[in-house]
């Protein structure tokens, strides 16, 4: 799929360059004015953090990685910085509550 600017494609039918009988060109504009508005918001990617504890230098911490791409992060954000994709709250069973 590709966006595209549809209000700039009627003008280029009703005042650009494009030379077709008026009821040709009515037709396209109706055509254009009839099709769905796509929130682009709506094609991002969905995902989640996944949790688990590891070590680093003896210490144990909470890392997350992007359920989608797998990019590790070490704290929670509303969008995987690697992917792009909107992260979701949703419960895995590697989640989990506290330390061992
Ligand atoms: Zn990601």
């Amino acid at each position: 799929m590709r966006l595209i600017d549809a209000d700039r494609m009627k003008e280029e039918l009703l005042w650009g360059n494009v030379f077709l009988p008026a009821i040709q060109t009515n037709t396209l504009v109706d055509l254009i004015d009839n099709q769905p508005t796509i929130d682009p918001e709506s094609l991002r990617p969905r995902a989640h953090w996944v949790s688990d504890w590891m070590y680093v230098n003896g210490k144990q911490v909470c890392a997350k990685w992007c359920s989608s791409c797998g990019f590790q992060s070490w704290m929670k954000t509303d969008y995987c910085h690697h992917c792009g994709a909107k992260m979701e709250e949703m419960a895995t069973e590697k989640e989990i509550g506290g330390a061992p």
